[in-house]
């Protein structure tokens, strides 16, 4: 998309509210600012990168601060931002190019060369209303759960599903049991807030060890959406795995049995577990507990093959971006192209249904 940010306000707002309706009233540098970081998470561009921009961004806010409404505008049409400490020539070509002091080059060919093409899938894209995995600052995610949520609204998601992590991991800051009740509350607020956009509870919990679950019954009764994921000891033997898996997905309060294989096949590349897959997918479809495509690019979890298995299960599966970052929540066109290749139909898919009816299925 080729978008000029700066022949007039009113162009420049309007781009804007279409391209990212959540910040239309923030200055322009910080629109700028929130696109790029945005498709720099969607591109999985290199953490450095990405936290650059982010404290690029902190900065300039405490330039408008301290100076004033205006007064990144005005370093902007000095040329004089690069000036700033902590702002290099990107950050600057990207809000002069927003205020008309330069071009717009470097956001232009970060849209056209981040878009995520849609193929097969994408009748069933069109049909998702919603996404069943996402992380926010509450655990290990990028950012906060408001910021998240505008992003799916604004993907045409009419919810999203909180679902940070358990307590076990502590390495994600995963939630305790009053750290969960908190944010419920914050979530009631920002629906009443966002309505008729819907933020669903839920938790992405451990499977530990034993295969029971890593958070009390009577809080996981309480979620909206249960995600059951492994996430240590994922190499240990088949016959382990299997009776961890089924016996997860056999609880009633579990809804989605998360990246089964928790294979990575980018960056640190991680063989996937060992498991009877049949045994497996034949508790999920028993106990109506859906098999998750993962659609993060370095999982694309569970692999054609096991996809399929699922499938001659009859289970049921929910087509999940896992996005720690707004910009990931575009990763569900992966998953839609993958499960059209495979066949599935909208039917069979947990999050093609609206809000009330997947809370009365899975309730
Ligand atoms: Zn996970
Ligand atoms: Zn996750």
């Amino acid at each position: 998309m080729n978008l000029n940010l700066c022949r007039n306000k009113r162009a420049r707002s309007v781009a804007y509210t279409r391209r990212m309706e959540p910040s239309a009233d923030d200055p322009l540098y910080r629109q700028a600012m929130d696109r790029t970081i945005y498709l720099l998470d969607r591109s999985m561009a290199p953490t450095q990168k990405i936290r650059a921009f982010n404290k690029g961004r902190a900065i300039l806010d405490e330039v408008e601060r301290v100076g004033g409404p205006g007064s990144v505008e005005r370093l902007a049409q000095q040329g004089k931002l690069t000036g700033v400490d902590g702002i290099g020539s990107s950050i600057s070509s990207v809000v002069c190019g927003a205020y008309g002091a330069g071009p717009t080059d470097y956001l232009d060919h970060l849209e056209a060369s981040t878009t995520i093409a849609i193929g097969p899938g994408s009748q069933l894209r069109d049909a998702l209303k919603g996404d069943c995995h996402s992380h926010s600052t509450w655990s290990d995610g990028g950012a906060e759960l408001r910021a998240m949520a505008l992003a799916a609204q604004a993907l045409g998601h009419e919810y999203l599903v909180a679902t940070d992590h358990s307590a076990r991991l502590t390495v994600a800051h995963g939630l305790s049991v009053d750290r969960l009740a908190e944010q419920l509350v914050e979530i009631e607020r920002l629906n009443d807030e966002l309505a008729p956009f819907t933020i669903l509870t839920g938790m992405e919990v451990d499977i530990l060890d034993d295969g029971s679950l890593d958070l009390p019954d009577e809080w996981l009764a309480r979620l909206d959406v249960v995600i059951g994921s492994v996430h240590h000891r994922i190499h240990q033997d088949a016959a382990h795995m299997t009776k961890r898996l089924v016996k997860a997905v056999a609880n009633p309060h579990v809804d989605i049995l998360g990246h089964c294989t928790n294979r990575k096949v980018m960056g640190n590349k991680r063989r996937p577990s060992n498991f009877d897959a049949d045994y497996v997918f034949a508790a999920c479809a028993q106990f109506d507990t859906a098999v998750e495509i993962n659609c993060r690019p370095e999982r694309q979890d569970p692999p054609v093959e096991l996809l399929e298995l699922a499938l001659e299960w009859e289970c049921r599966v929910s087509i999940d971006s896992d996005a720690h970052a707004p910009g990931q929540l575009e990763w569900v066109n992966y998953g839609c192209d993958k499960a059209a290749s495979v066949g599935i139909e909208a039917e069979q898919v947990l999050n093609t249904r609206s809000a009330g009816d997947l809370v009365a299925l899975l309730s």
